[in-house]
C-alpha cells in the first residue's frame, strides 16, 4: 500500500514538473499534461454533433445582441494577450459563439473557444455589462485552459500509475476514455465537466479585466451576480440553488476590481499583484472571501449545465 502511494505520488510528481503552464493575468502556474490538439480532437466531434441537432436563435435580435457583444470581448482580449507576451494562450482557439433558445439560465465553453449562450440568462442580463461579463468570464475558461487542466487532473487521477515514464504523450486511448467520461458519450448529456472553484474564481477575475479592456463597465459583473442572488430559485440552475455562493462571488468580485481596473489600464499583471497584496497587508482587508478557507462545494458558475433537449 504504502508502495503503491508512494508510487503515485511521485508519479504526480514527475507530471507536475514536466508539465506546468501559467494563466495568463493571475499567473498561477497550472498542471497540463493534454495538448490543445488533443483536446480538440477529442472534444469537437460532440461539439458539432449539438450544434448541428439544435436549431440555433443566431440570427434573431438576441443573438445577434451576444454574438456582438462576445467579438467584442474576444477581440478585445487576444489584442491583450497578443500585445503583453500571452500569444500562447490563443493557441487552439476559433472562436464560434451559438445562442440557443432555452429557458434555463446558463452558458457554457467548450474547448477551443466554442461558446454557447442560453437565452434564459439574457432575462437575468438586461445590461450589455452585465452580458459582457457572462462572456468574458466563458472567453476566460477558454484562454485558462481550463478543460485541459480538468482532463489532465483527471487523467492523472486515473492513470497516474501507467504514465509514469512517458509523462508528456498521453496515449489517445486514454484521453478518448476520459474525454468519454467527461462529455457524456452517447447519452442525452452533452457536457458535463464541473469546473472547480478555484477555476471559477479565476475566471470571474481574468473576465473583469476582460470585460473592462472590451470597453464595458466591470461592474456589470457584481450588478449580474448580485441579481443572480435574488433571483427566485425557481428558475435558477439546480446547481446555483444547491451551492449558493453568489455573496463570496460578489466579495471576491469586489476585492479583486482595483488590481483588474489596474491592469486593464496597462498596468503589468504580476505588478498589480504585488501592489494589492502591499495594500491587503498594510490596510486592513476589505473582505477574506478568498482567503479565509471557505470549504464549501463551488460547482456554480454558467457552464456546463446540462441542457435538456426538446
Ligand atoms: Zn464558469
Amino acid at each position: 500500500m504504502k508502495t503503491l502511494l508512494y508510487s503515485t505520488l511521485t508519479t504526480l510528481l514527475i507530471l507536475t514538473l514536466a508539465a506546468c503552464g501559467v494563466v495568463p493575468i493571475t499567473g498561477r502556474r497550472q498542471f497540463n499534461i493534454v495538448s490543445d490538439a488533443q483536446v480538440l480532437a477529442a472534444s469537437a466531434q460532440e461539439y458539432h454533433k449539438f450544434i448541428s441537432e439544435t436549431p440555433t436563435a443566431n440570427n434573431t435580435a438576441q443573438g445577434q445582441r451576444v454574438i456582438r457583444v462576445a467579438k467584442k470581448v474576444a477581440s478585445a482580449t487576444e489584442q491583450y494577450l497578443r500585445n503583453n507576451g500571452f500569444s500562447s494562450a490563443l493557441n487552439g482557439l476559433s472562436w464560434e459563439f451559438n445562442v440557443i433558445q432555452s429557458n434555463t439560465i446558463n452558458a457554457f465553453c467548450m474547448p477551443g473557444g466554442k461558446i454557447i449562450v442560453l437565452t434564459g440568462i439574457l432575462n437575468v442580463c438586461n445590461t450589455d455589462d452585465m452580458l459582457a461579463a457572462v462572456l468574458a468570464h466563458e472567453i476566460s475558461h477558454a484562454i485558462a485552459k481550463h478543460s485541459n487542466e480538468s482532463m489532465s487532473s483527471r487523467i492523472a487521477q486515473q492513470y497516474g500509475g501507467q504514465l509514469l515514464g512517458r509523462a508528456v504523450g498521453v496515449q489517445s486511448g486514454i484521453l478518448h476514455t476520459v474525454i468519454s467520461e467527461m462529455y457524456g458519450l452517447g447519452t442525452e448529456v452533452l457536457v458535463n465537466l464541473p469546473y472547480g472553484r478555484k477555476q471559477e474564481y479565476e475566471a470571474d477575475k481574468m473576465g473583469l479585466v476582460f470585460m473592462t479592456l472590451a470597453g464595458y463597465d466591470p461592474n456589470g459583473a457584481i450588478e449580474l451576480w448580485q441579481k443572480m442572488a435574488r433571483t427566485t430559485t425557481a428558475t435558477k440552475p439546480e446547481f446555483m440553488s444547491t451551492h449558493p455562493t453568489d455573496e463570496k462571488r460578489v466579495k471576491a468580485l469586489q476585492e479583486y476590481m482595483p488590481q483588474a481596473l489596474q491592469i486593464a489600464r496597462g498596468v503589468d499583471p504580476a505588478t498589480a499583484k504585488r501592489a494589492a497584496e502591499s495594500t491587503r497587508k498594510n490596510g486592513k482587508s476589505t473582505s477574506s472571501a478568498s482567503s479565509k478557507g471557505n470549504n464549501d462545494s463551488y460547482e456554480g458558475g454558467f457552464h456546463y449545465e446540462i441542457p435538456t433537449k426538446k
